[in-house]
């Protein structure tokens, strides 16, 4: 019989020079396994005599048992190793600073409609608004465009079931307004419209600001000095210059278009303003006693005044931005120059 305590510490070195608990179980069966060192040495026993089996197997059992002892420690050890090892792989540095989202912003059409909207508050304007599906009546015939007439062309408008139809201007949230209220009032109707265009110029969708004032004593000097004073006040220029030219619309008269003074070139002429020092920035007009009939204001005590403009020029105006398809490309390297 080999001497029981030299197994013992060749079985110990060999169990903690492992590294893998698989590696453990096969070197664990070299000793107690079916054809182990100590399992032969227990099936020899019989060979001995009589006498001396009692101690021998006793002897044999202890060692087993100091094996069993040795081999736990190593399991768990090892796996305390594993443990610490994969909580160091995940762990997580606290101390490092964060990707950070971006901050988002406002639409640049969106705080275009937000200042105009503040400016005619701040003069007593009321905010309105209206569908954008519309009837025939409502976008056309109201406000004196009757069916055949010429305007109606010039409106390519999109047309949805039962002759229904994409607004082509904000105008109709006027009808809605002087159908539902009494006069005297001031308003503005923000929104979007539609009309069946797309060029470099022209986007299938873009925004309008309607304006109307009816009262007994609202008179063109009136909208003129009103949109003079917006239009300061807008681009933030006291030296502004505005001039109104003859014009028409079907639901004004007499009707006008305003320029002003050229906000890049001051009035001296660029590319801009096609070299005029000019710029065409909205049309308006006395409203049509057509148009008050259909909502049956009397237009022999009340007269009014309306105007529409673009939100998207005005924008390009103010943000010195070149191409109008920039608003609807959603390219966050042009929208972030906004927040
Ligand atoms: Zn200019």
């Amino acid at each position: 019989m080999r001497d029981l305590d030299e197994i013992v510490e060749e079985a110990e070195k060999l169990f903690n020079a492992i590294e893998n608990a698989d590696e453990l179980e096969q070197a664990k069966a070299r000793y107690l396994g079916k054809s182990g060192e100590l399992t032969e040495l227990l099936k020899g026993l019989g060979k001995l005599p009589a006498e001396k089996r009692p101690e021998a197997g006793s002897r044999i059992n202890q060692t087993k048992n100091r094996l069993e002892v040795l081999l736990k420690d190593r399991r768990s050890s090892l796996q305390e190793k594993k443990l610490g090892e994969k909580l160091k792989e995940e762990s997580l540095d606290v101390t490092l600073p964060g990707r950070g989202y971006g901050k988002g912003g406002l639409h640049p059409v969106t705080q275009t409609l937000i200042r105009i909207e503040a400016l005619f508050r701040s003069i007593g304007y009321e905010v309105a608004s209206g569908p954008e599906i519309e009837n025939d009546f409502f976008n056309f015939t109201a406000l004196n465009i009757p069916e055949n007439h010429p305007a109606r062309a010039m409106h390519d408008t999109f047309y949805v079931e039962n002759g229904d139809l994409l607004r082509t201007h904000t105008s109709p949230v006027q009808i809605h307004f002087m159908l539902e209220n009494k006069p005297p009032f001031k308003l503005i109707a923000p929104g979007r419209v539609y009309r069946c265009d797309s060029d470099v110029t022209h986007t299938p969708m873009f925004h309008q600001v309607e304006g109307l004032w009816i009262d007994e004593q609202a008179n063109f000097a009136a909208l003129k000095g009103i949109l003079a004073n917006f239009m300061e006040n807008f681009f933030e220029r006291e030296d502004l210059q505005v001039r109104f030219r003859p014009s028409f619309f079907p639901f004004t008269e007499p009707s006008a278009e305003m320029d002003i003074s050229c906000v890049k070139c001051n009035g001296k002429g660029c590319r801009i303003c096609g070299h005029t020092g000019w710029l065409e920035v909205l049309g308006c007009g006395m409203v049509h006693p057509n148009v008050l009939k259909h909502v049956n204001i009397d237009s022999e005590h009340y007269t009014g005044f309306a105007f529409g403009l673009g939100v998207e020029r005005l924008a390009m105006l103010r943000y010195g931005v070149g191409d109008l398809r920039l608003f609807f490309e959603n390219d966050l390297r042009f929208l972030r120059q906004f927040n």
